[in-house]
Formats: C-alpha cells, sequence, structure tokens
C-alpha cells in the first residue's frame, strides 16, 4: 500500500510518500526525522490532539477553551467530544487545569484562564 500524505509537523509541510508493505514501512520525501515518524505513525495508528470548549456554569454566557493533553486515536475523537459537550465546570479556571481525567489515555486540560 502506498499513501500519499502531507506532514503537518511544522509548517514546512513536506510532502510525504509512505509505502507498507507487510510489516516493513518506508517514508520518502521528508526533510527530518519527524516526519518519517509523523508518516509511520498516520498510516499505522493515526491520533489528534482534540481542542473544545467546556460551559463555565457559574459565568453567564462564558466557555472555556481546552484540549486533550496528548493526541487521542482518531477513531475516539467523537467520543471524546461528546463526553467533553456534557462537561461544564465552576470558574476560576487557570490554564492547565485538569478538566477531565484518564478520557482515552488523556486528560482534557484547560487551555485558558477564567477569573
Ligand atoms: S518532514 Fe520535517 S521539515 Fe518536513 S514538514 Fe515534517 S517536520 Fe517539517
Amino acid at each position: 500500500m502506498k499513501r500519499e500524505l502531507t506532514c503537518i509537523i511544522c509548517p514546512r509541510g513536506c510532502s510525504l510518500s509512505v509505502n507498507i508493505d507487510g510489516a516493513k514501512t518506508c517514508v520518502s520525501g521528508n526533510s527530518c526525522p519527524n516526519g518519517e515518524k509523523y508518516g509511520i505513525e498516520e498510516c499505522i495508528h493515526p491520533t489528534r490532539t482534540v481542542t473544545s470548549i467546556v460551559r463555565v456554569e457559574n459565568r453567564e454566557n462564558t466557555m472555556v477553551s481546552v484540549k486533550t493533553a496528548r493526541p487521542v486515536p482518531k477513531e475516539n475523537i467523537f467520543d471524546v467530544m461528546e463526553i467533553i459537550r456534557k462537561t461544564s465546570v465552576k470558574a476560576p479556571v487557570k490554564i492547565g487545569d485538569i478538566i477531565l481525567t484518564n478520557i482515552y489515555g488523556t486528560d482534557i486540560i484547560a487551555t485558558k484562564d477564567i477569573v
């Protein structure tokens, strides 16, 4: 199997070509080792950092931005979004506060201060 990808690790956006032949994987087009790692992971076990917002209960019309502390498997993104959608917090919230723990192997953390 051969896949053509654009590396999203840095703004250079190298065009990657990933060949998967059984257990053997070969990446070309990358300008650095990070691109090779990205190409392999994207073909074998793609993950994404999920960003969203959570309602702040004790502040009118206020949401706090959140993200997963680590990328989660792509197939779990909608489940993570649904869990986040059902969540609310009380202010104050500080950047880095853990909003939810162990959601598909990672925490959900605040990315904004709400005083
Ligand atoms: S391969 Fe390296 S240089 Fe190219 S986009 Fe990816 S991280 Fe950036």
